[in-house]
């Protein structure tokens, strides 16, 4: 009975980290309500999804943007809690587009939280990143290394951060979980769902995996004399699995204590590009070629995280090995080539045609 079951909403739900959160949330008992427009995610992940879980799925198709949409979600489906991932995240394009990202990424947020006051729901777990750390002088990244965001995507998320704090200073009802994730990675182990870039992957992960399936010559590796081990960038890469359950342990903490939360979410160990290749190859049982190239502007050298704070706040720890990311990751690429693209990959519920009668074709909501 999804009526006696505490409502989420998933802002972003349909995408990459949210649609694993939403498996994860409803293994542990909650109702998640998608709301997502579908700007860079498929359909096609909600047929996915309803698979995976057995039952319907909730998903509203709307912009965060829109402040009355998503007070008209939350409170129809009586939420008490939101997790919010909808935003924009790459890193280069947030350098020629910084608008579209102060818009998307810093209003999107206001706009939830104003539909969130007027709904009466102070519950809120926000999707922010290492990346505001910048390059840290000290390894392990503590929760207390100081923020030094790069670039206009990293300085968005600290904007969203301060934002979230003055309006827990302003008004101590609200119970504000910050998540700063490492490099998550990886697939649902089904194979079913996962990271579905478009176009080239600027992220190593998914590049690898296009070189596996042959759609790419060739990874090239930025960098091969950095302070490290072998000489390439080394990076905290997470179980995208692990991720979503530590949303689960967020959302979870947040309704039964008072307490508000700022924690790294990451697995506290490094794993070098050579690594990861090596992983790589033992998962798919095939060489993967590479050539090494200059470093990548704006890459630091190696950074991991401190996570004992997750763990003794939120009773929460990666639990998936680098091989694990590295199996579901092929297992998800083979399966779909070219994502939720590939042929055969239709949508087939009747749940994509979008409810008619919502205000205006901007709020029209599609219920799944
Ligand atoms: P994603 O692009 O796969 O998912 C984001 C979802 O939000 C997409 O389904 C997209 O259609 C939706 N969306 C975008 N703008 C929207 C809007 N205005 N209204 C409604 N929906 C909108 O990204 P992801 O990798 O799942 O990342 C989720 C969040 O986690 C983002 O905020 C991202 O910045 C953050 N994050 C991601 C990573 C990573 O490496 N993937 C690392 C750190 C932080
Ligand atoms: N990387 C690489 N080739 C690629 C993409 C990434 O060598 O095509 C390296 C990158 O320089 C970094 C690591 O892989 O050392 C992780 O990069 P990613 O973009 O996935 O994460 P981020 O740098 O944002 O932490």
């Amino acid at each position: 009975m999804t009526l006696n079951k505490p409502h989420v909403l998933l802002t972003g739900g349909a995408g990459y980290i949210g649609s694993h959160t939403y498996v994860a949330l409803v293994e542990a008992g909650y109702q998640p309500v998608i709301l997502d427009d579908f700007s860079n995610s498929h359909p096609v992940v909600l047929d996915r999804l309803q698979h995976l879980t057995g039952q319907r799925v909730v998903c509203e198709r709307g912009d965060v943007l829109h402040t009355g949409l998503v007070t008209e979600v939350l409170q129809r489906h009586g939420c008490v809690a939101a997790i919010h991932f909808a935003g924009l995240k790459a890193v280069g394009e947030s350098v020629e587009q910084p608008l579209r990202y102060y818009r998307t990424n810093v209003g999107g947020l206001v706009s939830l939280l104003q539909a969130m006051e007027t709904a009466d729901c102070r519950s809120v777990v926000f999707s922010s990143s290492a990346t505001v750390y910048g390059d840290p002088a000290h390894i392990p990244v503590t929760e207390q290394s100081p923020c030094m965001p790069e670039s206009p995507y990293a300085h968005t998320k600290l904007v969203c951060e301060n934002i979230l704090a003055s309006l827990k200073g302003a008004d101590p009802s609200w119970r504000v979980g910050v998540l700063r994730y490492f490099n998550p990675v990886g697939a649902h182990p089904s194979g079913l769902i996962g990271e579905d870039p478009s176009g080239a992957p600027n992220n190593l992960m998914p590049y690898v995996t296009q070189v596996a399936v042959g759609k790419r010559a060739k990874l090239r590796v930025f960098g091969n004399d950095y302070a490290t081990p072998d000489g390439t960038g080394v990076r905290d890469y997470l179980h995208v699995s692990d991720l979503a359950e530590g949303h689960v342990a967020a959302v979870r903490a947040l309704l039964a204590r008072e307490q508000s939360f700022t924690v790294n979410l990451g697995t506290g160990e490094g794993t070098s590009v050579l690594g990861v290749l090596d992983a790589f190859e033992r998962a798919s049982g095939q060489p993967i070629p590479f050539e090494f190239a200059p470093r990548r502007a704006g890459d630091v050298a190696k950074y991991f995280a401190d996570v004992s704070m997750a763990e003794d706040l939120l009773g929460w720890r990666a639990t998936r090995s680098i091989d694990d990311m590295c199996r579901d990751s092929w297992r998800w690429q083979q399966n779909n080539p070219d994502g939720y693209r590939t042929a055969g990959n239709a949508p087939t519920s009747p749940v994509h045609s979008l409810r008619a009668g919502v205000a205006s074709p901007a709020l029209t909501g599609g219920v799944v």
